[in-house]
């Protein structure tokens, strides 16, 4: 297949935005004399949330943010975990707070999410900072969408006027990029399980971004001549030769061939998600400090 897509290199990306956030860190610390700290709750031993939580500490690490880790087990009740984030909301040695998720089924994530201090919500899920988005106030934003943008940017200066259509309305990530891309006046369409017509509808954008959890579920013949595709999706899925492998949203190769920019998987907006974590936690710091 002839391949003319420009591929958005997201570990790239995220390298030069993480240059950024360890000069923020450096020029916060000699300001302050205090560590920008991240707190970040797991519930239960997920595999998947493990290896999550391990490369957001080591990134942290990299770029000289202080990371905690608070460890509960899979029994552990709500109200155990909401005295948790009660103790890291009071300590002011803490300047960021991520609930890892998914929670076991007993315990309500909005609950705990909204448990949370808004100013230290660095997933930017409080109803506070959601509220914030959607009204154009300031707020932490959350991450992925967040990292969509800003790959969307890079190719597009100037969004203004481009018909964006969205597959997916998670409230971590389809909703949050609706409100992302309505700021820059695109034209947005968000999409989900029930919508009709849906080949039709992706053919329609000059943005195009996946978020389903559905492997390779968008085809080549449903990309706009020229588009730019983002894929937010993350699948394992096992190979003829029985070997796991992570895939997104979109079928990459035949997009390669039709869009104009496409994002891989991996090496798209999964690091440039965790840069995003990084940048919030910087920003939430520098607000409580007044350093913003
Ligand atoms: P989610 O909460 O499960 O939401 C999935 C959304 O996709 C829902 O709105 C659902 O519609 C819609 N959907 C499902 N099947 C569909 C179909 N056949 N046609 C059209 N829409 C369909 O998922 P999420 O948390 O947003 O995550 C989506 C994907 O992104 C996953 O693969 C996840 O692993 C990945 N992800 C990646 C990153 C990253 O850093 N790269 C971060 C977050 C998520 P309904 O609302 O109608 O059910």
């Amino acid at each position: 297949m002839d391949s003319k897509a420009i591929v958005i290199d997201g570990s790239a990306m995220a390298e030069r935005l993480r240059n950024e956030v360890a000069h923020r860190v450096e020029a916060f610390r000699s300001a302050t004399s205090i560590d920008p700290s991240l707190a970040v709750v797991m519930v239960g031993d997920d595999a998947a949330s493990q290896v999550y939580v391990r490369n957001k500490m080591k990134q942290t690490a990299v770029v000289g943010i202080r990371s905690v880790e608070k460890r509960l087990p899979r029994q552990a009740s709500e109200s155990e975990v909401l005295e948790i984030i009660q103790e890291l909301n009071e300590d002011s040695s803490i300047h960021g707070i991520l609930v890892q998720l998914p929670l076991p089924e007993h315990i309500d994530p909005s609950v705990v999410v909204d448990a949370i201090d808004p100013n230290k919500d660095v997933d930017g899920l409080h109803r506070n900072n959601v509220a914030a988005l959607v009204l154009g106030e300031e707020g932490l934003v959350p991450c992925t969408p967040t990292g969509c943008l800003l790959m969307l940017r890079q190719y597009a200066e100037n969004l203004s006027g481009m018909r964006a259509v969205i597959l997916g309305r998670s409230r971590l990530v389809g909703k949050p990029l609706a409100e992302l891309l309505l700021r820059e006046n695109c034209t947005v369409t968000m999409a989900h399980s029930k919508t009709a017509e849906l080949p039709t509808l992706c053919r329609s954008a000059d943005i195009l971004v996946a978020a389903i959890g559905r492997p390779n579920f968008v085809q080549g013949e449903w990309i706009k001549p020229g588009a730019i595709v983002i894929d937010v999706g993350m699948n394992r899925i096992k190979d003829n030769d029985g070997k796991r492998r992570l895939v997104g949203d979109v079928d990459y190769q035949a997009a390669l061939s039709v869009a104009q920019a496409v994002s891989p998987v991996p090496g798209g907006v999964g690091p440039m998600t965790v840069v995003c974590l990084l940048r919030n936690t910087i920003q939430a710091a520098e607000g409580q400090l007044g350093q913003a």
